[in-house]
């Protein structure tokens, strides 16, 4: 069932905290009412996490069901053996729905073309969601179409409505004041009227991380958060105050190669950096193809034995050179960290996130999946 992985050599690993997505998942339970159902969201690879690990945590823990932005990461993540329900967002063709249907997986359904392809393909009895655009104008029935799309599902012999989710704009950060109030007003609005039209909705759904933290009002039936269960904050109304824990906790590499540039001779073109008197410097099995910047800030360091060691431009592509010249002690074999602690320093999500320019949500699922996870 689970083969042993092949042993590695190369020494760059994240650290990944399956006790922070377990204490993270009984967070949300603790917040929404025990009848609301948890679906959690795994894409990207579950943030970096790794999608398998983290939905065997949460199917110990207790959720509900999956959600996933790519079919063929929820099928590794079935064969894996993980048994639980799963929601397809859009991704996939309609020639899909029998191996959806062979794998208990629902497909999202938008509009009325959606119903008829999907149907066609369907074998015997395909579970789907109607998925409701709530002014994203991405995925999703308009709200003028809605109940027209619910019934062709609700009429079509080989469909099942398993249920309505709909998805805030809140989560892209473009919201103007009462935006989300209008968004979950809305879609209850829709909802209800695809109830008038006598079709039976099993759950509807809402609320991802941001909305489960400030909009109570909207947990319905079911919530479907992704990046708060792998602890990326987000502002809080005051009865929803919890704590978060980090999941991703370490980005550590070791010191490969030492060299000292003290007696080094032109070589009829100029050094790729300024070079230093009695220079040394290091090399690390880690670079831009792998999600560290191409381009580096003077703040760009790392930690060797608990100290700061700055990072010399240029990366390469699965390599990187750290000035060791201040750092004498450092030898091959030592721990590079960076992210996490070396002996009393520390990079937190947030240095590394600065240093590398983006969000601590845009830094775990820029890290390449061919950098080993490593679960503590
Ligand atoms: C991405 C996504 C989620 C999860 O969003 P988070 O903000 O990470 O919780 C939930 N539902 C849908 C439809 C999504 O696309």
């Amino acid at each position: 069932m689970n083969p042993t992985p092949s042993p590695t050599y190369r020494p760059t690993w994240c650290e990944i905290d399956l006790g922070a997505i377990e204490h993270n998942i009984g967070q949300v339970k603790s917040l929404v009412a025990p009848a609301v159902k948890l679906y959690i969201c795994l894409k990207a690879d579950a943030n970096g996490c790794g999608a398998i690990q983290v939905a065997r945590t949460a199917e110990r823990a207790g959720v509900d069901g999956l959600a996933f932005g790519n079919v063929d990461a929820a099928l590794e993540c079935r064969r894996a053996g993980v048994s639980l329900p799963i929601l397809l967002y859009p991704n996939c063709l309609p020639e899909a729905a029998p191996v959806l249907e062979a794998n208990g997986m629902a497909a999202s359904l938008s509009t009325a073309e959606d119903v008829d392809a999907w149907g066609a393909h369907a074998r015997s009895c395909l579970q789907v969601f109607l998925k409701l655009d709530s002014g994203g104008l991405r995925a999703g029935a308009l709200p003028s179409q809605a109940v027209e799309v619910a019934a062709a599902i609700a009429r079509h012999p080989r469909l099942v409505l398993a249920g309505v989710y709909g998805h805030s704009l809140a989560t892209y950060g473009k919201t103007v004041e009462g935006a989300v109030e209008h968004q979950v007003s809305n879609f209850q609005k829709i909802v209800t009227r695809i109830e008038q039209a006598g079709i039976a909705i099993p759950m509807r759904m809402f609320s991802s991380s941001e909305l489960i933290l400030s909009h109570p009002s909207a947990d319905f039936d079911a919530v479907d958060p992704g990046r708060l269960i792998t602890g990326v904050e987000f502002p809080s109304i005051e009865p929803r105050r919890r704590t978060w824990r980090p999941a991703f906790v370490g980005l550590k590499s070791r010191l490969v190669m030492k060299k000292s540039l003290a007696d080094v001779e032109p070589h009829g073109s100029a050094p790729p950096f300024e070079l230093r008197p009695n220079m040394t410097i290091g090399l690390i099995p880690f670079g831009w193809s792998e999600g560290y910047p191409r381009q580096i800030g003077s703040d760009a360091t790392v930690l060797i034995n608990g100290r700061r060691v700055p990072v010399l431009a240029p990366i390469h592509s699965e390599l990187m050179r750290v000035d060791l010249t201040d750092a004498p002690e450092a030898s091959v074999g030592d721990e590079v960290v960076l992210l996490g602690r070396s002996g009393a320093a520390e990079v937190t999500v947030e240095e590394l996130a600065r240093q590398w320019g983006t969000s601590s949500f845009g830094l775990f699922t820029r890290i390449g999946r061919s950098v080993t996870r490593r679960y503590v």
